[in-house]
């Protein structure tokens, strides 16, 4: 991005991905501003206002923001309006709703004292989105002698990243822009009280077209290109039936698409929608005309709205079926926007004003009780308010990307040439007044997808079913949870549950290391482990012990959250993976501290992560005897040294 040299107004959104990191489409940008060549009043013309997302289930909230908030600081910007920290752990529109509100009075002040303070005339109506561009890129100037200059930048992904991104797919940058471009128009001259209120915007900006056609070659969407279509070769129940939830192992054949991985990386997976549920919706909105629901959506087909802009993951020639099977999020809890916008298509008003409730500004407490936690989406709001018929182009509008999901490989290509393993929980949704029971998207549709070669543990398959299913995959490396480049550097794995899918792939990669190569120093490896009950839902328990037995793990430490203790067990016996954490302590931290060794943790965000970071915490406060903030710090360098590193997911 460029920022000239005049006056400039720009509104940031940027959301938070990985480990506190910006976006990869805000890096560059941040490469640029962190250049240590840069005055220190490069940015004195910058008036900015700045919306930061994140999750407090996460390591460094907000950190994507908080960055290039602190550094435009550094560098002279200026604050026009206060920096909003949104959190998707509460809901995001907590704080993007009355931060937007509160934009259109920040920016009508900001511009009224620039023009005031320059007592020129100002011609505002040239920061229009027109002009946007051309200002932004520097080619065409306005004329007025004060060059203002808006600027709205999202800094965010389209993809959401493995170790969920805070996307900011919520907030309609494209909708916002339009309004403040609008605004501004409307404002000029001379500023009245009300030139900057937010138009009402039309229901919908986009036109769309229904043809009936055929769907007879469509299959996976557009950009199936970088998927590779593989094998599942094997299937099994790691868990035992009766276990509070049911462990799949998948193992892909990937040797005709020569993929190559490390342990530590991930694969993407591409799923579709429910039929029964994408035929559900059709049916509810008027939309199956045919048996087979065949409906052509032409995008902007005789459309003469300049400012529609079609999605980019919407095919401007796709079945209507086909949109909805593999490109749209229909699964997801619809936003409190959405919410509100489906109540203008909402006839019947007792119901219209309880969707207007639901998005009100006092009822974040109702929305989230109602919606969020109750996992509630479109189809389940539409059953419950069955006058409410939204136009297809309102789904268009507020549904989010179809995303991949991704696992974690459990497996090392040394061990498994060709294969790579995954190992997930079918994640189950009770039943709720507001829907039936169903399983998870992904790992339900993924259950389903082998229930025919699924066998349990430790039974041979009936035959060879290699190339009978398939799935669409793609690698998505990770930039940093691999082991250390030197193996002599020891290392401490906590993954309790699924979360020791990376471990096995550390594990069998280490033990064929060691069999090729039994003069080389090799650091000690100890794995930290838990789960519910030793005899129902112990992952990968041979191969743990095997790698313990054969010394590739020096410590095989695990516990059972839910198992009565034995004669021998103590009432306070360890049950979580930071207990025994907390009785090694000596060792973890001798392993940190003194050997430089390094410290991964995989599994669930919301607890287990926080909780082995506060045990961290204490180990390290203790071994050094310092106060918590200095512990902190040691923390925090451990983690910039990338020797304390997460994979966890909520
Ligand atoms: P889980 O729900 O995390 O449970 C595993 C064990 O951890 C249970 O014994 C559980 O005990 C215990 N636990 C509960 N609260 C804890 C806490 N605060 N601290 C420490 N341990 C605690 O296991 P899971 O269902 O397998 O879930 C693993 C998580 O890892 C998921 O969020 C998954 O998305 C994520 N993950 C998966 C992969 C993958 O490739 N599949 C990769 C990375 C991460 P109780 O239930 O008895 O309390």
């Amino acid at each position: 991005m460029h920022l000239g040299m005049h006056r400039c107004i720009v509104v940031f959104v940027v959301s938070t991905t990985g480990d506190g990191d910006p976006p990869d489409t805000a890096q560059k940008f941040v490469r640029k501003i962190k250049n240590k060549s840069l005055p220190h009043n490069h940015f004195f013309h910058l008036h900015y206002a700045l919306l930061a997302l994140g999750d407090t289930n996460y390591a460094n909230f907000c950190n994507g923001g908080k960055t290039i908030d602190s550094r435009l600081q550094q560098l002279g910007a200026k604050h026009f309006y206060a920096t909003g920290h949104a959190d998707d752990g509460t809901g995001l529109e907590v704080v993007v709703d009355p931060w937007i509100e509160g934009l259109w009075d920040a920016l009508k002040k900001t511009f009224s004292s620039m023009a005031t303070s320059d007592q020129q005339d100002t011609d505002l109506s040239d920061c229009t989105q027109d002009n946007f561009h051309k200002n932004a890129s520097g080619q065409e100037k306005n004329k007025s002698d004060l060059e203002v200059d808006l600027h709205l930048l999202k800094l965010s992904e389209t993809d959401s990243q493995k170790g969920k991104a805070i996307t900011s797919d919520s907030i309609d940058v494209e909708t916002l822009s339009t309004v403040l471009a609008a605004s501004l128009k409307q404002s000029v001259p001379p500023l009245s009280e009300s030139a900057l209120n937010v138009p009402a915007l039309p229901a919908s900006y986009l036109e769309v077209c229904l043809e009936q056609v055929s769907t007879e070659g469509e299959t996976v969407p557009s950009d199936k290109d970088s998927y590779h279509e593989v094998s599942i070769s094997k299937a099994v129940q790691l868990t035992q039936d009766d276990a509070v939830k049911t462990a799949i192992s998948l193992e892909l054949d990937i040797s005709e698409q020569n993929l190559a991985y490390q342990p530590g990386d991930a694969f993407d997976i591409l799923c579709p929608n429910r039929a029964s549920e994408v035929k559900e919706l059709l049916l509810r909105l008027d939309l199956q005309t045919q048996k087979n629901g065949a409906v052509q959506v032409n995008l902007l087909k005789n459309s003469s709205k300049k400012a529609a802009k079609i999605p980019l993951h919407i095919p401007q020639n796709g079945s209507l079926q086909f949109i909805l099977t593999w490109c749209l999020e229909i699964r997801s809890a619809p936003k409190k926007a959405f919410v509100r916008a489906l109540a203008d298509f909402t006839q019947n008003s007792s119901e219209k004003r309880r969707l207007l409730e639901l998005c009100s500004k006092d009822g974040s407490a109702d929305y989230n009780s109602f919606v969020r936690d109750a996992n509630v989406c479109l189809l389940d709001l539409l059953r419950a308010f069955p006058s409410c018929l939204p136009p297809l182009s309102l789904l268009f509008e507020h549904l989010p990307k179809l995303q991949p999901r991704a696992y974690s490989a459990a497996s090392s290509s040394l061990q498994h040439p060709g294969k790579v393993n995954f190992v997930f929980n079918v994640v189950e949704f009770p039943a709720r007044p507001e829907h039936p029971a169903r399983t998870g998207l992904c790992t339900g549709w993924l259950a389903g997808h082998v229930s025919s070669i699924l066998r349990p543990l430790g039974t041979v398959p009936a035959s060879e079913q290699s190339g009978l299913i398939l799935v669409h995959v793609r690698p998505r490396p990770s930039s940093t949870f691999h082991l250390p480049a030197d193996p002599s550097v020891p290392v401490v794995m906590v993954g309790p549950g699924t979360g020791v899918a990376p471990f096995i792939g550390f594990l069998q990669q280490r033990e064929k290391e060691r069999e090729a190569n039994q003069e080389a120093t090799f650091g000690e490896m100890w794995l930290f482990f838990g789960c519910r009950h030793k005899d129902k839902d112990f992952l990968f328990r041979e191969e743990l012990e095997r790698f313990a037995h054969n010394g590739t793990l020096s410590n095989l430490i695990v516990c059972f959250s839910r198992d009565e203790p034995d004669a021998a067990g103590t009432v306070n016996r360890p049950t979580y993976v930071q207990h025994n954490l907390s009785l090694h302590a000596k060792n973890v931290a001798s392993i940190l501290l003194k050997d430089k060794g390094s410290l991964y943790v995989c599994g669930d965000a919301k607890n287990m992560a926080k909780d082995v970071n506060d045990t961290l915490l204490e180990i390290i406060g203790n071994e050094l005897q310092i106060d918590k903030l200095d512990a902190m710090k040691t923390v925090a360098g451990l983690r910039e040294e990338k020797r304390y590193l997460q994979d966890i997911w909520s």
